[in-house]
């Protein structure tokens, strides 16, 4: 860092500029923003110089600048655009021990002017040390259009508040709220109600947050379903609005992330079933840590948190740690996929019971009982099927299995990307392996889809 930044205190400061055009009038705009003085020294000054000379907001001295002009003064601008006048400016300045920009030349210069984005008294200044203007100007143009306008008033109404947010305890909670006024509540208060509004949400907000501090921290193991966020239920949507820390896993679609409280954080564990993924140790050891500091834990698991989710090691990690918790279901998978092919999971005179398998497990490929499975009529939903297809297909005809059992893969269930793949027993592991899926996907043992629900497009274009 070759240009440190900080912030000047302006009040009752007196800045000095020289010059009288357009490098003049740039930094004299952003100069009369500030609290301070200012004096500016021109023997020909553009028009807006006079006015607002005229105006009083800064003092106009119709004569080139001299020895003695500086003194005392915080900072110089030489702006005459001229090599030699700014030369000579700029040494009066130094020599009178005061710090000298000398416009567009950073060589010369002892300061350099941010690219400002000004919400005051929020003020963001971006400096590329002169290397990039361009990426100056792109990042200066990217947050204004993110910080809203309001943020100016929300913040000096916020910082008049300050005492009283003591009231919360010193830390998260406090963070909390700010961050609650700031994103949430203060916004939508000032754009409503204007100031007076916004001032009191902080009231409301207060009391609210007080209340929560008597809360105890607590986990809601909550079914994030099978993609489609229209797929959560109510209480899901309630848990994922109130929560203070979402832990999720990688299969957990991000249009239904987006629907968490702003202010949440947000921990990715990324587990898929199998694979690269945080520990189960780690992921009970983070619900457990988050919900004792007193937060409202969301571990949110695809589909239903009770299939396939390794949910009773996480409880058993809340149990033995006195933490309090509870489950909100999901729709799983199975439920989704066989909604994509029209078919029922159970059907009279077909199937009176249906099987969840998992054709993973922690140890490799699950043994199952083949033999009931490969009995006509049976129908199974295969979980993490997609890596195991050619061991279920082998075990399934050892076991006197028909080779023509129908067999559907749903990548994607419920998601805009949605596949479906009917295949038989005896080219399961051939057809997935040219399907080439990427997805999360639920293999159907034993159904086909529905006649109907064939001819919807995407499943004629998967199967043509
Ligand atoms: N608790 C989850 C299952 C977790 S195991 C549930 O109830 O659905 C992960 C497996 O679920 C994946 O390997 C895949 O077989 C299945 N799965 C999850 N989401 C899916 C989706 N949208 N479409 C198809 N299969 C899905």
């Amino acid at each position: 860092m070759q240009h440190f930044p900080i912030f000047l205190a302006m009040d009752g400061q007196r800045l000095v500029l020289s010059g009288g055009a357009d490098a003049a009038l740039a930094k004299l705009r952003l100069l009369m923003k500030t609290t301070a003085r200012i004096e500016v020294y021109a023997p020909a000054p553009a028009a807006e110089i006079e006015g607002w000379a005229a105006e009083g907001r800064l003092e106009l001295l119709r004569r080139p600048l001299r020895a003695g002009d500086v003194q005392g003064a915080s900072l110089f601008y030489a702006a005459d655009e001229d090599e030699t006048e700014d030369a000579r400016t700029a040494a009066i300045a130094r020599s009178e021990g005061v710090l000298v920009n000398v416009v567009d030349n950073l060589e010369d210069s002892q300061f350099i002017t941010p690219a400002i984005v000004d919400r005051d008294p929020v003020t963001v200044a971006i400096g590329t040390e002169g290397a990039a203007p361009v990426l100056a100007r792109a990042i200066k143009a990217d947050l204004e259009a993110r910080l809203p306008v309001t943020l100016g008033p929300l913040a000096r109404i916020g910082k008049g508040f300050r005492k009283l947010a003591e009231a919360l305890p010193f830390g998260r909670a406090r963070r909390d709220f700010w961050a609650d006024y700031y994103f949430n509540a203060g916004p939508r208060a000032i754009d409503r109600d204007g100031e007076t509004g916004a001032r009191e949400a902080l009231d409301t907000l207060l009391d609210r947050h007080l209340a929560r501090q008597q809360r105890e921290g607590h986990v809601a193991f909550v079914g994030a379903g099978p993609g489609d966020p229209e797929l959560l239920t109510l209480k899901a949507r309630r848990a994922l609005d109130e929560a203070d820390v979402v832990i999720f896993d990688r299969l957990v679609s991000k249009e239904i992330l987006e629907l968490a409280r702003r202010e949440a954080t947000m921990i990715d564990v990324g587990k898929e079933g199998f694979g690269p993924s945080t520990s189960q140790e780690t992921i009970d050891a983070l619900i457990v840590e988050h919900a004792k500091g007193g937060a409202q834990v969301v571990r949110l698991k695809s589909g239903d948190p009770t299939v396939f989710g390794r949910l009773d090691e996480e409880i058993d990690a809340c149990e033995a740690a006195g933490v309090t918790w509870h489950i909100v279901p999901g729709i799983t998978a199975a439920s989704a996929a066989v909604a994509g092919i029209g078919q029922s999971l159970t059907k009279r005179g077909r199937n009176s019971s249906v099987r969840f398998l998992t054709g993973h497990d922690v140890a490799g490929f699950a043994d199952h009982d083949w033999a009931a499975l490969a009995r006509e009529g049976e129908v199974a939903a295969i979980y993490m099927g997609k890596k195991s297809a050619r061991f279920l297909q082998g075990r399934l005809i050892m076991h006197g299995a028909d080779r023509a059992t129908p067999v559907t893969v749903i990548e994607n269930a419920s998601r805009p990307d949605q596949r479906v793949l009917l295949t038989t027993l005896d080219t399961l592991p051939a057809d997935l392996a040219e399907a080439k899926m990427t997805g999360p996907a639920l293999t159907f043992y034993g159904l086909a889809p529905r006649a109907a629900a064939l001819a919807l497009p995407d499943l004629q274009k998967e199967l043509a």
